[in-house]
């Protein structure tokens, strides 16, 4: 058997290999044929979906990496932040990337153990990353990501309420929804009070407050996750985007009226509510029993 610490270090390596993708992802998506391309994205010479080209290649002079350009966390520090080829500058949007989805890899291995519920999680979590990250450079949250994660979330509430009914158990415990009543509550009561906000903004100042891909987003964690999920979502996620609203506005970076992307604090209230991190990070700080309070986490429902 191996020890907690070698999981955790192993469950690292994997997040970050995964996080290295997910840069990809974030790159590619919105160059995808389904979608506009943005004006801000250069053009390039070739036709780039997320599978094609399978290598990597750098986005400024199209070279093709090698091997060793692509080791996630490490290359970076060996290529001393630049391409081999031309020497620009690499973002260090993609080993912060690494760093994140390994750390997000662990948290959900110590949250969930080596249990479906805990890959299908770090799943979740990976696409929220994604959605966050497109949001920044492109002020869109792409359909490819929430239609699908809406639809999977009533089919896991569908298959929960179905074993559970069999086998007394569910197929994916908590922090999933056990049934289809659960998954429209969250359906109902996430996105439809966005959209609510959504309506009355635009009879007030007739445009849009808030963009409808915020509002998809809150149907794909009240479909997966229930109505608790959503509400905490826009509740923190409100929060912080008037937080860091306020910050930018009082530091003379944005006007009253420039448009901020929510996404990325949607994305960051429901990572925070799905490893329960409001209730992890001030045991962490404040207690040395750091044992309790991931086993606190490991409730059914
Ligand atoms: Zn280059």
């Amino acid at each position: 058997m191996l020890s907690i610490a070698a999981i955790t270090l192993l469950c690292f390596i994997f997040g970050a290999i995964v996080g290295s993708f997910l840069g990809v992802c974030i790159y590619r998506i919105p160059m995808g044929r389904y979608e506009p391309v943005h004006p801000g994205i250069r053009e390039l010479a070739r036709e780039v979906t997320v599978w094609r080209p399978a290598r990597s290649f750098c986005p400024r002079c199209e070279r093709q990496l090698l091997w060793w350009h692509n080791i996630p966390v490490v290359s970076f520090f060996l290529l001393r932040g630049r391409c081999s080829f031309c020497t620009t500058r690499i973002p260090l949007r993609y080993p912060l990337l690494e760093w994140l989805t390994g750390a997000l890899c662990v948290a959900s291995y110590l949250c969930f153990g080596l249990t479906a519920t805990g890959y299908a999680v770090f799943a979740v979590l990976c696409a929220l990353v994604v959605v966050a990250f497109i949001d920044i450079d492109y002020m869109i949250i792409p359909d490819k990501i929430t239609y699908p994660g809406t639809a999977l979330g009533l089919i896991i509430a569908a298959a929960n309420q179905r074993t559970f009914s069999q086998t007394s158990r569910p197929l994916l415990p908590y922090p999933f929804v056990p049934d289809l009543a659960q998954a429209g509550m969250g359906l109902l009561l996430g996105p439809g009070v966005l959209l609510a906000v959504w309506a009355l903004y635009w009879l007030v100042r007739r445009r849009e407050g808030l963009g409808l891909g915020d509002i998809k987003l809150l149907a794909l964690v009240g479909a997966m996750f229930g109505a608790e999920a959503a509400w905490f979502t826009i509740l923190l996620g409100s929060i912080l985007g008037s937080l860091f609203g306020l910050a930018a506005i009082l530091s003379r970076r944005q006007s009253l009226s420039a448009y901020i992307p929510f996404g990325p604090y949607l994305v960051a209230a429901a990572i925070t509510y799905l490893l329960k991190l409001d209730v992890l990070l001030p045991h962490l700080l404040f207690s040395l029993d750091t044992a309790s309070p991931w086993k606190m986490l490991r409730e059914p429902w």
